[in-house]
């Protein structure tokens, strides 16, 4: 009988990208990597993997995605940073067709096992009003006031996953994502998040020789960020887990907005002058991942230090940057060495 396949959807961004890598360097089994994007504007493709545009918002689509897949990986949605999530309420709710139609899809083609990118953004908004944040637990997700728009959709998708389980038997996990970074993510137009956006904007003064940088809020809000190679270990080790209750998978080193811009200025060598824009989308006030739960059931968490894993995009995004923009810039080129 033909090998089942490992189905990545959202394949053509971020997080899918480096999961479908991950995967065939593992050499599990065929890959099938699914976008709605067209091919070119995939942040990595692989020849080893069979890629195929799209869209998961219909049933049928799905359909077609899943056929003679044994796992399926949902990383599909409309998403983006807090500039993003906190204007298109509407585009990041419609994300609910993807996962519903996935799971039914994924149920109908007799898919062993199910994977399900939550997010942070479910958490009670209550929980997180003080930058000097009590790190949360699974169970503050109830009672139910997560993220506006975003964080609903998450919230019932993740329930979805759970009743398909309860009532069909059907085996879903679900890991509640903190803050991913890392190379190969969006850096610029908009859907970029805060390791992203600072590192591009203290690249552009590196390149312009323009020592003012703009942070969103008052830079003391206070996030954890994971670095992408530990969340795709969270990955592989949740999907293959008995732990079918959502799970954290974050860091829980926690800094302010502030302490990153540190960061990218030491990793860059430069002193940036700060203008802080009050009236900038800029989320909850504080958030860090507790990661008791994974421990005690996984014996594992993220463990990547934000200062190497932010040396590590800093280095991808200012190549991206230099190529980009680099000749247009010309006069600043010498600064950048
Ligand atoms: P991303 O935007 O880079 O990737 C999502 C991909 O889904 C995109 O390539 C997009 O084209 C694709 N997509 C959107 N609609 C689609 C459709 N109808 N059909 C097929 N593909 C479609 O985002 P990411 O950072 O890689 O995130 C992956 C998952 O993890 C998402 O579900 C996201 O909500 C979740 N998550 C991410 C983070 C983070 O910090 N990156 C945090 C929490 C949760």
């Amino acid at each position: 009988m033909a090998e089942k396949y490992i189905v990545v959807c959202g394949a053509g961004g971020f997080i899918g990208g480096h999961l479908v890598s991950d995967l065939l360097r593992q050499n599990r089994g065929p890959v099938r990597a699914v976008d709605v994007k067209p091919m070119g504007e995939w942040f990595q493709r692989f020849n080893g993997a069979e890629n195929i545009c799209l869209d998961l918002g219909r049933r049928e689509d799905c359909v077609e995605a899943v056929r003679g897949a044994g796992e399926v990986y949902n990383l599909a949605a409309d998403m983006g940073g807090m500039g993003f999530i906190e204007n298109n309420k509407a585009l990041c709710m419609l994300s609910v067709l993807i996962n519903t139609h996935l799971l039914l899809a994924s149920r109908n083609a007799g898919v062993e096992r199910y994977f399900y990118a939550s997010s942070a953004c479910v958490y009670n908004a209550e929980k997180q009003r003080d930058a000097n944040v009590t790190p949360l637990r699974e169970a503050d997700a109830y009672p139910a006031m997560p993220e506006d728009g975003y964080g609903w959709e998450k919230l019932f998708s993740e329930r979805m996953c759970r009743h398909f389980r309860e009532d069909f038997g059907f085996a879903t996990r679900i890991a509640r994502f903190h803050n991913v970074y890392g190379p190969f993510g969006t850096w610029e137009g908009g859907r970029e998040k805060a390791p992203a956006a600072i590192c591009r904007k203290v690249i552009h003064s590196v390149f312009t020789n323009n020592r003012r940088i703009e942070i969103w809020g008052d830079g003391n809000q206070t996030r954890s960020f994971m670095y992408v190679d530990d969340c795709l270990e969270g990955i592989a080790r949740i999907t293959a887990s008995d732990i079918v209750e959502p799970l954290n998978l974050g860091s829980s080193e926690l800094v302010s907005i502030n302490q990153l811009v540190d960061i990218v200025e030491e990793i860059a060598g430069i002193r940036l002058e700060r203008h802080y824009d009050l009236s900038a989308p800029k989320g909850v006030a504080g958030r860090n991942s507790d990661n008791t739960l994974i421990q005690q059931h996984l014996g594992w968490e993220p463990s990547t230090r934000l200062r190497d894993g932010l040396e590590r995009t800093y280095a991808w995004i200012y190549d991206r940057y230099r190529a980009k923009y680099g000749t247009r810039t010309a006069s600043g080129l010498k600064s950048a060495g």
